[in-house]
């Protein structure tokens, strides 16, 4: 933190009128508001816990437990049944930056638009789509060694198929900058939504790929894992948003406690001034990222701050 104040006061120093706006910068650290969250989005009030820092500083952090269900949206529809069907009976997939209409005409594509002909996810006679529609089927599909018998398959997975669909996160109550960036640890989170849901480390999709099979993505950016459930791998403009004065909106928080913003305001466009990890800094805001555009498969890049160690919840789905 300290480092990145006086890196700070020294590129603001040549300006010696600047004095008093860079004690101001200095001071606005920005962490959670537990008020800001969606009715219903949490399972528990949020109270404060010990906990250690990767940094292994001992500090107090939130423990947050989510519903697991979107407070502010429904969960679905994902693959469609029949290559007839448009994009309002299905959702999306994501590639190479783009988010795309999961419709029939895609499902139809699939061999075109990957350049390889073992794609095959209908049926020819009836134009029916292979989707996973039991638990057997979600589970054998939804894990990164997909059951031969599911390859060539939609794959989607239902919220009833979890026994518990709460999820519990910590995150500090203060949020610090550390001296060097935290990699983002694929089997942890990225953060939780002001809706109620976690935001995931990027989809494997090249697992999923290698497998022909689609791991359809809701409108909302969000799909269910049959181990942790339903989670977001776009921001989309779905989830509850808490509005500000000409900036994007909040959308949720970072596990190191920062605030994690939309990729832009609304008519506006993704700041300029982003560090790596895709954060940047304001009087008003603190420290705080915005989130990658829907379709680049992640929300930031690195965690600027220091971060609880993530619990191991086993291979990103
Ligand atoms: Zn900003
Ligand atoms: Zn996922």
């Amino acid at each position: 933190m300290l480092l990145f104040l006086l890196a700070f006061a020294c590129t603001n120093s040549d300006d010696d009128s600047s004095s008093t706006e860079t004690d101001t910068v200095s001071a606005a650290v920005v962490g959670v508001n537990p008020d800001n969250f969606a009715d219903g989005a949490l399972a528990t009030d949020i109270t404060t816990v010990d906990c250690t820092l990767s940094n292994g500083t001992e500090t107090q952090c939130y423990s947050i437990t989510i519903t697991g269900e979107p407070a502010n949206h429904e969960i679905g529809p994902f693959c469609p049944s029949n290559i007839s069907e448009g994009a309002e009976s299905a959702g999306k997939w994501i590639e190479s930056g783009t988010l795309y209409d999961l419709d029939g005409d895609f499902i139809l594509a699939l061999a075109e638009f990957y350049s390889d002909e073992t794609w095959q996810l209908y049926e020819e006679s009836t134009g029916d789509v292979n989707v996973t529609t039991t638990q057997e089927a979600c589970e054998g599909a939804a894990k990164p060694d997909v059951e031969e018998q599911y390859q060539n398959h939609c794959v989607e997975c239902a919220l009833e198929y979890l026994a518990d669909t709460t999820y519990t996160l910590e995150i500090p109550v203060t949020p610090t900058l550390a001296s060097s960036a935290n990699a983002i640890d694929t089997r942890g989170k990225i953060g939780v939504a002001l809706s109620g849901v976690v935001f995931d480390p990027p989809a494997p999709t090249d697992a999923i790929l290698a497998a022909h099979t689609i791991a359809a993505f809701d409108d909302c950016g969000g799909h269910v894992n049959p181990n942790t459930g339903y989670h977001y791998h776009a921001a989309t403009g779905c989830s509850t948003e808490v509005e500000q004065d000409e900036h994007a909106p909040l959308i949720g928080y970072a596990m190191d406690g920062f605030g994690l913003y939309a990729n832009a305001a609304e008519g506006g466009s993704e700041p300029t001034d982003l560090d790596d990890c895709r954060g940047h800094s304001d009087a008003v805001l603190g420290y705080h990222y915005h989130v990658a555009q829907a379709g680049e498969n992640q929300f930031i890049t690195c965690f600027s701050g220091e971060v609880v160690e993530a619990e191991d919840g086993g291979p990103p789905q």
